[in-house]
């Protein structure tokens, strides 16, 4: 028997391919394979019959369906990324997808600690970064850590000392945390990869997905209350999403057992400076999670 999409035109297969990549880019692929699970887990969760929920999602379908009309589906930003964290928000229709997540299928492993990871990446030849790099840039700050930020990737003046987020960016950072109330010791800082990226460009998707292993262990070992990712790179590889920061920054998720927030990379901020009051909302948010006072001036 003839498959449908062998019947199809090409130009109509190639349009159909386009709006199942789009559909899969905001997590409706695994939702519609298990739909009927997620209906159960949504009702329950949310109190709502499974008829409405079969309503709804007929309605995201209809509009997926809809060729060229990418600007009428509208997705809620609570429902938008998570296929490892399930939004915390009660808003959602479109929950998180069934299936390990990157972060997931990582097994944790029984009596880790930092020092066998650290081992474990030695003098790393893994992925390419390891060619332009002076030092491997592991993390620093407390292992029983309450709080985790979660930054991209090593810049010129990390590289060089070693050490997360000490450059202008850093320097940011560290302000940001002891607005907080709390000392740049307290917490713990890390990077999705380990080595500088050639111009400080972003992580490509093999390292991240080469180099993001260590990261997860390393939150597996200090399991913090509260991760903040600093950044698209850092809350798209925890949450394994394509969308945009924009699209669900401020927001909670779940994450392990973890809460996780994502927010602005410092950098950014410092070439807009407008966006830092977003931020410090952020912020305030992780504060009341942790029960932080401001920092008195
Ligand atoms: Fe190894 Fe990570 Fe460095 Fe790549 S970025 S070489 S995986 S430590």
């Amino acid at each position: 028997m003839q498959n449908w999409e062998d019947s199809l035109e090409p130009g109509n297969r190639a349009r159909v391919e386009a709006w199942l990549r789009y559909g899969n880019d905001l997590g409706l692929g695994p939702y519609y394979r298990d739909r009927a699970v997620l209906q159960q887990d949504v009702a329950a969760s949310e109190g709502l019959s499974a008829k409405s929920v079969d309503q709804a999602a007929q309605t995201v379908a209809a509009a997926v369906g809809q060729a060229g009309a990418v600007s009428s589906v509208r997705v809620s930003p609570t429902s938008v990324p998570p296929v490892a964290g399930a939004p915390l928000s009660s808003s959602s229709v479109i929950s998180s997808a069934a299936g390990p997540s990157l972060f997931e299928a990582s097994d944790r492993i029984e009596g880790d600690t930092f020092q066998l990871i650290r081992e474990t990446i030695g003098d790393c030849t893994r992925c390419k970064l390891h060619k332009g790099r002076t030092n491997i840039v592991f993390g620093v700050g407390s292992l029983k850590a309450q709080l985790v930020f979660v930054g991209e990737g090593p810049g010129r003046d990390e590289d060089i000392k070693g050490e997360p987020f000490v450059g202008r960016a850093g320097k940011l950072l560290t302000q940001m945390i002891e607005a907080m109330g709390l000392r740049r010791e307290d917490v713990y800082i890390c990077n999705v990869v380990k080595c500088r990226p050639p111009e400080n460009r972003l992580p490509e998707k093999d390292e991240i997905t080469t180099c993001s292993p260590f990261l997860f262990r390393q939150i597996d070992v200090i399991r913090p209350k509260v991760i903040c990712c600093l950044g698209s790179c850092a809350s798209q590889t925890l949450l394994q999403t394509t969308q945009g920061i924009s699209r669900f920054r401020g927001e909670w998720f779940d994450f392990r057992g973890s809460k996780l927030i994502a927010t602005y990379h410092p950098a950014y901020l410092l070439r807009n400076p407008n966006a830092k009051g977003e931020v410090w909302k952020d912020l305030q948010k992780v504060m009341a999670v942790l029960g932080l006072q401001p920092k008195r001036k």
